[in-house]
């Protein structure tokens, strides 16, 4: 049943992109699913991050301009060809925190959102840099929109949301989502992970966002 709906929307999808004109996903220029001037903004450029308790995040962009767009078009517009560029991005994340033989976990989708789009993104750009999905991660509490949301909001949020299987124990793991703000999405996933007996050594993203200055 699934299985079928997501074959014809594959299907409607691809005959869509087909016959009908797609614009740049960076800038808007036509005929183009990423003109060259967006695609070199997508060139990797890995930073790493500690997170609370000093796991690393290593993210190869900065979320803004062209990769936040070509991002948010993958995400909402269903723009699939974009997770080719930007799973070459995530590969270069996984490159960068060179941890050797692990499972990369992604950050669970929530119902919701996996059946509006029919698929997974962040799966999708784990199969798109070459690396295998471990799913190992479970959304067992549905939490609210992370925007416009304060950090200590935001971990208060997503704090007990998740789960991880059994299969999980004695795994060395890296957790995998499209994006880090916070990092309390991140945080509450190795949380998980480690409730199950794994060992997380490490997260990686395609994008970050610019740390803000903190306020006084
Ligand atoms: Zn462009």
């Amino acid at each position: 049943m699934g299985e079928w709906r997501r074959f014809w929307r594959d299907a409607a999808a691809d005959a869509a992109a087909f016959l009908l004109p797609v614009d740049c996903a960076g800038c808007g220029a036509p005929d183009t699913a990423l003109c060259e001037r967006c695609r070199a903004e997508l060139r990797p450029r890995p930073v790493v991050r500690a997170l609370a308790g000093g796991i690393p995040v290593h993210s190869a962009l900065g979320y803004d301009g062209v990769v936040a767009r070509a991002l948010r078009t993958l995400k909402q517009d269903g723009r699939t060809a974009l997770a080719r560029p930007l799973g070459q991005a995530l590969r270069a994340s996984a490159a960068a925190a060179g941890v050797g033989p692990v499972l990369y976990v992604p950050v669970p989708t929530s119902r919701p959102a996996m059946r509006r789009r029919g698929y997974r993104v962040v799966d999708l750009l784990l199969k798109r840099a070459g690396l295998p999905a471990s799913d190992l991660l479970v959304v067992v509490r549905a939490t609210g929109d992370q925007r416009g949301l304060r950090r200590a909001e935001r971990a208060a949020n997503v704090a007990g949301s998740m789960t991880a299987r059994p299969a999980a124990a004695g795994r060395r793991v890296v957790v995998v989502d499209d994006v880090v703000t916070t990092g309390a999405t991140l945080a509450e996933a190795i949380r998980a992970l480690r409730a199950a007996g794994a060992e997380p050594v490490a997260a990686i993203t395609v994008a970050a966002t610019a740390r803000r200055a903190r306020r006084s």
